[in-house]
């Protein structure tokens, strides 16, 4: 299920999703299981996970690591990502509001 908004902020402008280290991968497929967002996709071709939907990964959720057993995901700094989330709250409560007007019929 895609996530739009985080704390009010779009989901596409926040930098938070797992990296997997493809030299550590081997394609187990346990991270794929433990999510249930969809973020993650076999690549047959190679056999390695891949990030495929980084934007349906909750902001701050980083519990699928647990699920690799070769310590192959990892995350952004969450200290650094709350500075980036109130940053990009700020620019988000800044922004005009547009308002619409409706022609009277
Ligand atoms: S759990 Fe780890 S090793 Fe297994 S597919 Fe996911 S990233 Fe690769
Ligand atoms: S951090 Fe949470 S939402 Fe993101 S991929 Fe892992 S389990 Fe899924």
């Amino acid at each position: 299920m895609a996530l739009r908004a985080y704390l009010g902020i779009p989901r596409e402008m926040i930098p938070w999703a797992p990296t997997i280290d493809s030299d550590k991968c081997i394609g187990c497929g346990d991270c794929l299981e433990f999510c249930p967002n969809d973020v993650y996709l076999l690549f047959e071709a190679d056999q390695k996970m891949q990030v495929a939907s980084p934007n349906n990964c909750v902001p701050m959720c980083d519990r699928c690591v647990t699920s690799c057993q070769n310590e192959a995901i990892s995350f952004p700094d969450k200290e650094e990502m709350k500075k980036v989330l109130q940053q990009l709250r700020q620019q988000v409560q800044a922004r005009p509001v547009v308002q619409i007007q409706m022609n009277p019929q």
